[in-house]
């Protein structure tokens, strides 16, 4: 009966140890969580490449990157939006296909010294509101030029507030912004995880 016993607990603990993923495992967001809203713009040909570099449109990003999204989700909800993800965890083998088609480290990271999009620590988001419209943020996701910098004020009072509303609960949840893209965000802490070119099945 002990030895019994012993066997139901050790098989317990293994399967509550295969359950539950590190903070730094690659989860998909979809596991997570049915109330984001997905367009991820690089398993398209919408985007500055005119080419798409993914095989299926998943996001795929570290466990503790979700957990803040989630966080900053949830009080992004009680406001009324809800944050729409363009573009989420990126392996080195795609971030290699990218710079092959656009080689200007202004537009692409080299893939020699990657981006945190490599490490699984970064998202390109925007909000929508209940109508799933995205809101204005002045730029189109992607625009590289100086309109789209988080200090860029010549813009609509509108404008400014809604990218101040994205801003203030994403720091408050422990990203960073990225000075020059108002749609990136960094998980901070998260450019000491390694690079990856873990990648997923599609159906
Ligand atoms: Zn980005």
């Amino acid at each position: 009966m002990k030895k019994l016993f012993a066997l139901l607990l050790f098989c317990c603990l293994k399967l509550t140890a295969q359950e539950s993923p590190s903070d730094t495992t690659f989860v998909n967001i979809r596991d997570y969580s049915s109330d984001f809203v997905l367009d991820m713009k690089y398993a398209t040909e919408d985007n500055f490449l005119k080419s798409a570099v993914y095989d299926c449109p998943e996001c795929y990003l570290r466990l503790k990157t979700v957990r803040s999204l989630l966080k900053a989700n949830r009080k992004f909800l009680k406001m009324g939006y809800k944050i729409k993800l363009f573009d989420c965890y990126r392996p080195l083998s795609v971030q290699r296909k990218m710079w092959k088609i656009v080689s200007n480290p202004e537009y692409v990271a080299d893939p020699a010294k990657g981006s945190i999009h490599n490490r699984g620590g970064a998202v390109d988001i925007t909000l929508v509101d209940q109508n799933g419209i995205e809101l204005d943020m002045g730029t189109p996701f992607d625009f590289f030029g100086r309109e789209a910098a988080h200090d860029y004020q010549d813009l609509s009072d509108a404008v400014l507030k809604n990218r101040k509303k994205l801003k203030k609960v994403m720091l408050k949840c422990g990203f960073k912004a990225f000075a020059s893209e108002w749609w990136h965000y960094n998980l901070g802490g998260s450019s000491g995880d390694p690079l990856s070119d873990f990648t997923w099945d599609c159906p």
